[in-house]
C-alpha cells in the first residue's frame, strides 16, 4: 500500500487536523511513512497565522522537490491555512505541487490523494483536471474532525470543539482562513469524548478559536448558562475522564457562568489560557480587540479568585502598528504586574488582507527589541512562579518519554506545567505524584513520591 507523511505547521487545532487526516488514509490502508523520503504521499498541513511560518512550509515544499525528480510518481499536497489563503496560485509557486485543499475539507484529502496517485501511476500527466484545489467553504465540515489515531497508552487527547471566528481583531488571518464561527453538536463532542475515555484517555483539551464562544450562533442559555458552560458539565461528567482543559477563550466571553464553572468543576484543571495581546487600550482598541487592559486585569483577578492556585498563561503581539514607546512600556508593566506563568511572545507580522497590513508599519529591529526585552520579564516571572514549587509534591499525569530526553519521562501538573522525572515507559498514562526538586522557566525535575506501600514492598 502506498505510503503517506504529513508535517504539521502552527497550532494544536493544526495537529488535530492532521491527526484526522492520518486516520481516514490508514482508514483506507495506506501506511504510515517514518520520513519523506519514504513516502508516495507528502502533504504538508499550513499555518498562515505569521508570515515565517507561510515561508517555512514554502521552503519545505520546494525543497520536496528533489524527491520530485527522482520519484515524480510522488503526490504532493498543500493543506490548511495557507492553502486557503492562497489557493490555486500555489500551483505556480510550486511545480511540483499537485494538491492544495483547504480549512474545511480535510475529510476530502484521503479521495483527492487517491485520485492523485492514480492518474500520476498512470502517467496521466497531461490531464487538464490533474492539479486538484479545493477551497470551498462546506457546511457541516466542524462535524467532520472527530477521529483519533491514539498510541498504545495515550493519557491524552484533543477534541475540536469549533471551527472559524467572527471576532475580526485587526491582526488575524483567522477569519479568512477558517472561515466563520460553526460548532458541533453537545452529544457529538461527549460521545467522542467517550469514546476516548474508554480507550484509556485520562485528560481531554477541547479546543476552538475562541472556545468559550462555542455554540453561540447554534445553541441556547440554558439556565442562564451559555453552551459552552453546558458543554464543560456535560463533559465533566463522564466517568473516568480526570482532567479536562479548554484552549483558547477570548476574554469577553469569560462571564460569571464561565467563571462559576471554574470553582464547581473539579475536573477542570487549574490553567487558563487568555490572550492578552496588549497592555495598552490605545493598541487594543486598534487591535479590536473589545476589552481594556483594567477590564483584562479585574477578569485575571476574578479567576484567580474562582479558583486557588490557578495558573494563568497569555499571548502578546509586540510592534502591532502604531505602537509607540509609552504603548510598549504600559504592556511591558502590566505582563510583569499579572506575573504570568508564561506566555507566549510575538513580534507582530504582516498579514494581507487584515486591517492592520494597511497601517503604518514598526521598524523590523524595534520590534524585535521589544520581543526580546519582553520576553525577558516573561522568563523571570516563569522562573519565580516555578522556584516556588520546588519543595512541593505535585500531582503529574505522565504522557510517556520526555522528547529531550528518552531516558526520562514527562508530564504535566494541573495547572500544565511541563515535569521530567524518571520511571519506566509503562507509568505512561499514570497519574504519579512527583516531589519537585529543581525547575527552570520551563520546565520542572523531580522524583516520583513513592506511596507507602511500596516503601514495605
Ligand atoms: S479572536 Fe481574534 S485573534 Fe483569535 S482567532 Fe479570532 S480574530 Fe484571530
Amino acid at each position: 500500500m502506498p505510503k503517506f507523511f504529513i508535517k504539521t505547521y502552527g497550532c494544536q487545532m493544526n495537529e488535530r487536523d492532521s491527526e484526522q487526516v492520518a486516520h481516514s488514509l490508514l482508514e483506507r490502508g495506506y501506511e504510515r511513512a517514518e520520513r519523506e523520503t519514504e513516502a508516495d504521499v507528502v502533504l504538508l498541513n499550513t499555518c498562515s497565522v505569521r508570515d515565517m511560518a507561510e515561508q517555512k512550509a514554502l521552503g519545505k515544499m520546494g525543497m520536496l522537490g528533489q524527491i520530485a525528480k527522482r520519484r515524480p510518481e510522488t503526490v504532493f499536497g498543500f493543506l490548511g491555512c495557507m492553502a486557503q489563503a492562497r489557493g490555486d496560485s500555489l500551483f505556480a509557486a510550486v511545480p511540483h505541487l499537485d494538491l492544495v485543499v483547504g480549512t474545511q475539507k480535510f475529510h476530502r484529502v484521503a479521495d483527492y490523494v487517491g485520485e492523485a496517485l492514480e492518474k500520476k501511476r498512470a502517467r496521466r500527466m497531461d490531464d487538464p483536471r490533474f492539479s486538484i484545489c479545493d477551497t470551498e467553504e462546506e457546511s457541516g465540515s466542524a462535524e467532520t474532525i472527530r477521529d483519533h489515531e491514539l498510541k498504545e497508552r495515550q493519557a491524552t487527547a484533543f477534541v475540536s470543539i469549533m471551527q472559524g471566528c467572527n471576532m475580526h481583531c485587526t491582526f488575524c488571518i483567522v477569519p479568512r482562513t477558517r472561515g466563520g464561527e460553526r460548532s458541533r453538536s453537545i452529544d457529538e463532542i461527549v460521545r467522542e469524548v467517550r469514546e476516548l475515555v474508554a480507550a484509556g484517555v485520562k485528560e481531554v483539551t477541547l479546543l476552538g478559536q475562541i472556545v468559550n464562544l462555542f455554540g453561540r450562533h447554534e445553541f441556547p442559555l440554558v439556565d442562564g448558562k451559555s453552551p459552552f458552560v453546558q458543554l464543560l458539565e456535560a463533559v465533566h461528567a463522564i466517568d473516568g475522564l480526570k482532567r479536562l482543559r479548554f484552549t483558547s477563550p477570548h476574554p469577553i466571553g469569560f462571564r460569571d457562568d464561565l467563571l462559576r464553572a471554574l470553582g464547581d468543576l473539579p475536573k477542570l484543571a487549574e490553567h487558563v489560557h487568555l490572550p492578552l495581546q496588549s497592555g495598552s487600550d490605545r493598541i487594543l482598541k486598534a487591535m479590536h480587540r473589545r476589552y481594556t487592559a483594567d477590564k483584562y486585569r479585574s477578569l485575571v483577578q476574578r479567576i484567580r479568585e474562582s479558583r486557588k492556585e490557578i495558573a494563568i498563561t497569555t499571548d502578546v503581539i509586540v510592534g502591532f502598528p502604531g505602537e509607540d514607546e509609552d504603548d510598549y512600556r504600559r504592556t511591558r508593566d502590566f505582563v510583569e504586574e499579572i506575573q504570568f506563568d508564561n506566555a507566549f511572545v510575538f513580534r507582530y507580522s504582516t498579514r494581507q488582507e487584515t486591517a492592520a497590513a494597511s497601517m503604518p508599519q514598526l521598524d523590523e529591529r524595534l520590534k524585535e527589541e521589544r520581543n526580546q526585552d519582553l520576553l525577558k520579564v516573561v522568563d523571570a516571572s516563569a522562573q519565580r512562579i516555578n522556584s516556588r514549587l520546588v519543595g512541593h509534591d505535585l500531582e503529574v499525569l505522565c504522557e510517556g518519554p520526555s522528547r529531550t530526553n528518552k531516558s526520562r519521562l514527562m508530564g504535566r501538573t494541573r495547572t500544565n506545567k511541563i515535569v521530567v522525572f524518571a520511571g519506566e515507559a509503562q507509568r505512561a498514562s499514570e497519574l504519579v505524584d512527583i516531589h519537585i526538586e529543581e525547575a527552570t522557566g520551563f520546565s520542572l525535575y523531580g522524583t516520583p513520591v513513592m506511596p507507602p506501600s511500596s516503601v514495605f514492598a
